[in-house]
């Protein structure tokens, strides 16, 4: 088609620098200068016909000149074929003052093009045309005079390239058919070669077969990027032979050089080792993962981890061993077995609080003092031996004093007295539970041999708070056993042992940790499972119970305030009176401690607030706050102006719901609400009466873990061959002590005036049968004795015991009565059962200091040196046998 277009005589030219079109060849540039903008405006944009213009190379200054059939032009300067608009044109009319610029050299021989497509824009806001053409070369031409008047150059031409006649009589030549094959096997080689590797060649394969192959040398030569100078050679090459070879030789090159790079890309890729492979096939999922946002890569996981272990602030020797540790760890790939415990083992390393330490002010005694009172009823020696603790840790702050362990049953406030003094102190508090520890391990930790081993409870406890100076409270110290996995109390000993604390060597973590910063503060249900020499480092604090008034004290102080917090409601909406409270104290709890009372207010508490939420709905949807007028809001409608909310986020706690109800009566709770809420009381002031009604129960006093308590004795008899059956989960202690109680009864059988005289065998034909509800609970200990004794008693003469009395004390075969311990437990378990008259060994009555005055007022506590006084005590009217009696 190119063969068949005639060619003008002159044409318009538009420089390109460095670059050459070839015929063929299908080019899009950029036309800013006003020089290009003008020749594209008025030779292409602007006539309807298609129009033709003459592309010619220019060389760029900078680069050598070489080509022969460069001629030097000044002053004109293009910046076709490039995108910067930035260099100035200089019309050729004012050459005078661009005689100063550098020569350009244009290229003789150029090829005619014409536009395929044109697009005009306009620049923002300089308000500049430019034009995007994309030109198609059509064929060359040469120079014969350059002209430089107007905008742009025009040029005097002649064509070059042959017309299609001469070319189908020039293709008969047999050089130039050979020439031709050549290029076409050489062309067909490179086509397959780039088959292989993208898909879209199969159109140059069509073009292989319908294109002229003059035409082909100079599209193929086109499309491979080569230096200008073999570009402006190929447009030289007008020669039909000259050009195929010429084209065959750049074809063929290009080939060659695709080769190479294939055979190279194959023998790296055969040198990639497994672990490059490995490498790069890491570094792909790395991507995919932030691609997908998933960015645990363990790379930089180890790399903060070991920023965070530089700022744990680690012992020297510690940070060595640390290091040595990581060391290994980097060298392993997460898959590894011991990887992932390494790293976790680093982690806890790193977690640890070697230096971190709550700030400690100075310690202002005053202000420890107002802070125990105002969050502790009574317990006035127990708050002053703390004050005396305090006063001297203030003194000497590494004083290195016992340590305090506050023994009492459930509920009397132990923790939250250990937590007071952390607040006094200013320092975090831990709690750390060792009830049931019967493993050594779940202080010390597990060796890191173990499967799923982990650190002891007090470091686990150290990581948890975060600093190493808090105040650690060791709960329930007299619940750790030992067994075959090692002694838990020997490793507490350790712990508490100011020479050996600061070095605490915890199996897993198997570096010494420096303990001695921390406070520790014990507690105990009971102080005789303690094993000895872990008692000789505590110090003990009892805390005996509280009586009902001091019950009532705490509960209208502090449990309920506490309560209705705790519940988002105030006392506005709830109010639980004294009397009431009291009724859930007699009825409901029968404690030492406050902890049931506490449930149960927090019972009350939960019904009010179902009811205040069940108010809070029947409110009304909407309502008028302040009434709006009403034309506002009409013409804000009107306006459809849009209108911003704010939105206040509403609590879920209820101080909201009390606030919105304030207006409405508080909810007093009354018996009945009482009755419905907690159910039927529990325990009633009648009871002993009732169970001591038949003769054979006698009323005693116990202690357990969880204070004092009342414990009934029965005691029956039946046809039988005179066997002692006991029941109740007995221990062997309280076994022995009815075994002790039967002989002694027994032996004074006829003293007792059981039987008229003589000998009497109590047990002829008849077994005895005692027991101890509740059934369930297990009992031992020896302080049951004169309650057994006074339970056979009355059975054997069927006398009732008295209703209002109780009794605790050890007796002897003999019948001498023996003291016992937890005095002061039983008789506030006793204070609390309504029971007015408690039998004593003489020996306790020293005891009795301990007891709060108040509980005693009320009572009478009436001393027993031998039997004999516990049953004339018991019995109403006095001793069954006292007629006979020979004491
Ligand atoms: P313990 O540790 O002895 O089992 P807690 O310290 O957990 O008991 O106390 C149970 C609840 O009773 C806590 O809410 C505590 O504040 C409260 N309490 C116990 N004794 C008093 C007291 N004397 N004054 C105020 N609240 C108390």
């Amino acid at each position: 088609m190119a063969e068949s277009i005639e060619l003008p005589n002159r044409l318009a030219i538009l420089p390109f620098k460095n670059k050459v079109l070839l015929p063929g060849a299908i080019i899009r540039i950029r036309c800013t200068s006003p020089s290009s903008v003008k020749l594209v405006e008025q030779e292409l944009w602007q006539r309807e016909e298609n129009g033709l213009i003459g592309v010619l190379p220019v060389r760029d200054s900078n680069s050598t000149l070489e080509g022969k059939k460069l001629s030097v032009f000044e002053g004109v300067a293009s910046d076709a074929g490039e995108e910067s608009p930035k260099v100035p044109f200089a019309a050729s009319d004012s050459h005078k003052q661009k005689d100063q610029q550098e020569p350009i050299h244009w290229h003789m021989r150029g090829v005619a093009a014409r536009a395929l497509h044109l697009s005009r824009g306009v620049e923002k806001p300089s308000g500049r045309v430019t034009y995007t053409v994309v030109l198609e070369g059509i064929c060359r031409f040469n120079v014969q005079e350059l002209s430089a008047r107007g905008t742009y150059h025009t040029a005097r031409i002649s064509r070059l390239d042959m017309t299609k006649n001469e070319m189908e009589q020039a293709e008969q030549d047999p050089d130039l058919i050979a020439l031709s094959r050549k290029f076409k096997v050489t062309a067909m080689e490179l086509i397959s070669v780039l088959e292989q590797k993208q898909k879209t060649v199969s159109k140059t394969k069509v073009l292989l077969e319908t294109v002229p192959v003059h035409r082909l040398a100079d599209i193929f030569v086109a499309s491979f990027e080569i230096s200008f100078e073999e570009q402006l050679c190929m447009l030289d090459s007008v020669d039909l032979k000259l050009r195929l070879s010429k084209a065959t030789e750049l074809v063929d090159r290009h080939l060659q050089s695709i080769r190479v790079a294939e055979k190279i890309t194959q023998k790296v890729e055969g040198q990639l080792s497994k672990s490059q492979k490995e490498f790069l096939l890491r570094q792909q999922m790395r991507a995919i993962k932030e691609e997908l946002g998933d960015n645990d890569d363990d790379e930089d996981d180890v790399a903060a981890l070991e920023r965070k272990m530089q700022s744990a602030g680690m012992p020297p020797n510690i940070w060595k061993h640390a290091l040595r540790e990581l060391r290994q760890l980097r060298k392993m790939q997460p898959q590894q077995p011991g990887y992932s415990s390494s790293r976790v083992y680093l982690e806890h390393l790193a977690d640890l609080p070697w230096q971190k330490a709550s700030e400690e002010r100075e310690l202002d005694l005053r202000a420890a003092r107002e802070r125990l009172d105002s969050d502790h009823y009574g317990l006035v020696k127990v708050k002053q031996r703390i004050i005396e603790y305090l006063a001297v840790r203030k003194l000497k702050p590494d004083a290195r004093g016992p340590v305090l362990c506050f023994v009492g049953p459930p509920g009397v406030g132990k923790t939250s007295l250990a937590s007071s003094i952390a607040a006094a102190l200013d320092r975090k508090f831990i709690r750390i539970s060792l009830g049931g520890v019967k493993d050594e391990a779940d202080i010390r930790g597990h060796r890191r041999t173990y499967v799923g081993s982990m650190p002891g409870r007090l470091i686990e406890g150290l990581k948890r708070v975060g600093v190493c100076n808090p105040v650690m409270l060791l709960d329930e110290v007299d619940k750790t056993g030992s067994d075959t996995r090692g002694d838990p109390a020997s490793a507490l000993l350790e712990v508490l042992d100011p020479e050996q604390n600061k070095s605490f060597n915890d199996h897993y973590l198997n570096v010494p940790f420096d303990l001695s910063k921390v406070i520790f503060v014990a507690t105990a249900n009971r102080m005789q499972p303690i094993p000895p020499p872990l008692r000789d480092r505590m110090e003990v604090i009892e805390l005996p119970g509280y009586t009902p008034e001091e019950k009532l004290r705490i509960a209208m102080r502090h449990l309920i305030p506490r309560v209705l917090d705790q519940h988002g409601l105030s006392s506005e909406f709830l109010q639980i009176p004294e009397d009431m409270v009291k009724l859930v104290i007699q009825r409901y709890t029968r404690e030492a401690g406050v902890r049931n009372l506490e449930r149960n207010l927090a019972a009350l508490a939960r019904a009010a607030a179902v009811k205040a939420a069940e108010q809070e709905c029947a409110v009304p949807v909407s309502k008028d706050v302040y009434p709006m007028a009403e034309s506002l809001l009409d013409t804000r409608l009107a306006d459809g102006a849009e209108v911003e909310m704010e939105v206040i986020p509403m609590g879920v706690n209820g101080h909201e719901i009390s606030n919105a109800l304030r207006s409405t009566p508080a909810l007093v709770v009354d018996e009945a609400m009482l009755e419905k809420i907690l159910g039927p009381p529990r325990f009633d002031d009648g009871e002993t009466a009732e169970r001591v009604a038949t003769p054979g129960v006698s009323v005693g006093l116990v202690w357990t873990s969880f204070g004092g308590d009342v414990q009934f004795v029965e005691a029956t008899s039946m046809v039988g061959k005179g066997d002692l059956h006991l029941t109740g989960q007995l221990g062997d202690v309280i076994k022995e002590s009815a075994q002790i109680a039967l002989t002694w009864v027994r032996a004074r059988a006829a003293d007792l005036k059981f039987s008229a005289a003589g000998e009497i065998n109590l047990l002829e034909n008849q077994d005895i049968h005692i027991h101890f509800p509740a059934g369930a609970v297990p009992k031992d200990g020896p302080s049951a004795g004169v309650t057994l004794v006074t339970s056979l008693v009355s059975l054997f003469s069927q006398r009732r015991v008295r209703a209002d009395t109780a009794m605790t004390g050890e007796m002897t075969l003999r019948g001498l009565v023996l003291p016992v311990g937890g005095v002061k437990d039983k008789i506030l378990a006793a204070h609390r059962y309504g029971i007015k008259r408690v039998i004593l060994p003489e020996r306790n009555l020293k005891d009795l200091v301990e007891v709060p005055p108040a509980v005693l007022n009320g009572m009478e506590v009436l001393p027993a040196k031998r039997i004999e006084d516990v049953l004339e005590q018991a019995f109403e009217g006095g001793c069954p046998w006292r007629q006979h009696a020979r004491l």
